[in-house]
């Protein structure tokens, strides 16, 4: 009895005992499960801010240890993906900074070939408002066919077409140098396509004027020497001509041997002309002195076909900074034509003025004019109003084309009036030499 007593009583005990031990440790976990489940959602709320592009978001220090390493790895990721994103947004920046800096037109297309990027060049090219062309698709916006069937084959392919393209606008006809580039992602799959347009217009232009200046030069050298071999062989074919008609041909090959020499002299200046582009070979000059000097070397083709010939120069030095040779030639073909294309006994006036901080020379004759219609065309190469006139007189149609290339070199300008049968004026003007300044003047010597 007394056993069960106190079996009884020990039991009573320990079950007082742990109950008195059990609660608080009930008590705990519960107090630990709600913390965890705090921080559980401090974490979850910041990491989807995060993913959604909150990257200042941070999760509250946390003190579980479990729970503060995750904490501190996702601020970590936070911090970190700042700086991803700047760089990234900064190449971003950089490549939209050079698109639209870049001379050469992009369009950007996904591969659906709607237009996602189109810089400002590309808009100026193809004649389109940049932002009513953004999500269209290019077909709709660049009515141009081989440059959308090119497109189509760079994404189809997966390749890079390179074309020359003719694209007219309202007005002009240009030319594009087109690359088309298919675009894939890191795995390879097709993500659309970049065009690079490059405007070679004025390239065609230039070399199509190249084309004809070596065309119309061949044909021009080839007339006299045809003749003079033409003469040649007949003198050889027949020893037996008469004196005067030998003496008629002899005359006929010097004439025509003068002309191809004229014409491989302007050929020769042209070429120096377009490859010596610098100012090296600039020098200040007095332009009285020089038109002068050229008005004094005309004197005896003056004196043949009796013209007179005055010179009404500044009455104060006219300093010019250019090259001498040059600008001596210039002067030297108005001259030289003022007196080709004047009937014997007329008057020539050569004026050098002063117009503001320009120069002005004036070539003035009482010829046989150049009716309005070719007065613009005679500075071309080989433009001759009159043809067998121009020919019977030496002259190779490249006079003028190099005075105004002279000119232009002098950052000056020619231009002509003229009435037809009364008389032309040819006019170039270039800027005077700038003042030196008081310590160069004492360096001059
Ligand atoms: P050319 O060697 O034929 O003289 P230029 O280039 O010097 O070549 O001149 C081109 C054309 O312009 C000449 O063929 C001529 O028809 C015309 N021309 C030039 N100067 C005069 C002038 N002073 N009076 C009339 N026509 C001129």
């Amino acid at each position: 009895m007394a056993l069960s007593h106190f079996a009884f009583a020990a039991g009573v005990i320990l079950l007082g005992a742990s109950v008195w031990l059990l609660v608080p440790a009930l008590l705990a976990a519960i107090y630990l499960a709600w913390r965890n489940t705090v921080a559980m959602e401090h974490l979850t709320d910041a990491t989807e801010a995060i993913a959604q592009g909150d990257f200042e978001r941070r999760v509250p220090e946390q003190h579980t240890p479990g729970v503060k390493r995750l904490a501190d790895a996702v601020n970590l990721m936070a911090r970190t993906s700042i700086r991803r994103v700047s760089m990234l947004t900064a190449d971003r920046n950089r490549l939209a900074t050079i698109f639209a800096g870049m001379v050469e037109g992009v369009v950007d297309v996904d591969e659906k070939q709607n237009i996602i990027h189109i810089n400002d060049a590309a808009a100026l090219l193809l004649g389109l408002v940049r932002e009513n062309s953004i999500g269209k698709p290019v077909w709709q916006v660049i009515r141009n066919q081989k440059i959308t069937l090119d497109i189509d084959d760079a994404i189809r392919n997966r390749t890079v077409i390179k074309a020359r393209v003719d694209y007219p606008r309202v007005s002009e006809r240009l030319v594009f140098d087109i690359y088309v580039a298919s675009l894939s992602d890191d795995q390879g799959g097709p993500i659309g396509a970049v065009l690079v347009l490059h405007d070679v217009t004025e390239l065609k232009h230039l070399e199509r004027i190249r084309t004809d200046f070596v065309a119309n030069a061949s044909h021009e050298l080839k007339t006299p020497i045809t003749a003079i071999r033409g003469l040649a062989e007949t003198m050889v074919g027949d020893p037996d001509v008469e004196k005067s008609m030998l003496m008629q041909y002899m005359e006929r090959i010097h004439s025509q041997s003068l002309r191809l020499s004229n014409l491989v002299t302007d050929l020769m200046t042209i070429s120096r002309l377009e490859s010596d582009q610098g100012t090296s070979s600039f020098t200040r000059m007095n332009f009285n002195d020089l038109v002068r000097r050229e008005v004094r070397a005309a004197a005896s083709a003056v004196e043949i076909k009796l013209h007179s010939l005055t010179l009404d120069p500044f009455p104060e030095p006219l300093e010019v900074y250019g090259d001498r040779q040059n600008l001596s030639q210039l002067c030297n073909n108005l001259i030289d034509n003022a007196i080709k294309y004047t009937p014997e006994g007329g008057q020539i006036k050569v004026r050098v003025r002063r117009d503001q901080a320009d120069v002005v020379l004036e070539v003035e004759d009482n010829g046989i004019g150049i009716s309005p219609q070719y007065q613009e065309r005679v500075f071309e190469r080989f433009y001759r109003v009159d043809k067998a006139r121009s020919q019977s007189l030496g002259g190779t149609g490249l006079g003028l084309s190099i005075v105004r290339n002279i000119a232009e070199r002098h950052y000056g300008s020619v231009g002509v009036t003229s009435q037809l049968g009364k008389g032309t004026t040819f006019t170039f003007r270039m800027p005077l030499a700038e003042p030196l300044l008081q310590s160069e003047v004492s360096e001059q010597p």
